[in-house]
């Protein structure tokens, strides 16, 4: 079974896109908790951050890099990146992603 962000990526579920590549895809998360609230997407299906493997840690660094393109894309200078690891962490989709979070102030510890 395709995760639901493969099926975001593969167009099977409409989403604004802010990015692609032929690796990471980033569009406009559906329920934001800031006024800019953007996933980055490996386009491989890697379940969570603890899976991935030395093999694919050069993904890693091509993720915060799109990451940073697109936050400078959408005139975010201030921002917060987050990764969700595992549901006790708030990860409810699967399918290893990057927040962008900006457009506000954003406090700290997050809760
Ligand atoms: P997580 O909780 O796994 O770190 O983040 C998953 C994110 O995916 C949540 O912020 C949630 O709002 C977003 N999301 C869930 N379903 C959809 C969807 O169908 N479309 C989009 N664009 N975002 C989604």
């Amino acid at each position: 079974m395709p995760t639901l962000f493969t099926r975001i990526i593969n167009g099977e579920i409409p989403s604004q896109k802010v990015f692609e590549d032929d690796a990471v895809v980033a569009f406009r998360d559906v329920n934001p908790v800031a006024p800019k609230h953007i996933l980055v997407v490996p386009r491989q299906e890697i379940t969570r951050l603890d899976q991935v493997t030395d093999d694919d840690e050069a993904l890693l660094g091509r993720l915060l890099r799109t990451a940073a393109k697109v936050a400078a894309q959408e005139g975010l200078k201030d921002y917060r990146l987050v990764i969700n690891n595992g549901a006790g962490a708030g990860q409810s989709v699967f399918h290893l992603h990057v927040h962008i979070l900006g457009g506000r102030p954003l406090s700290w510890p997050p809760g």
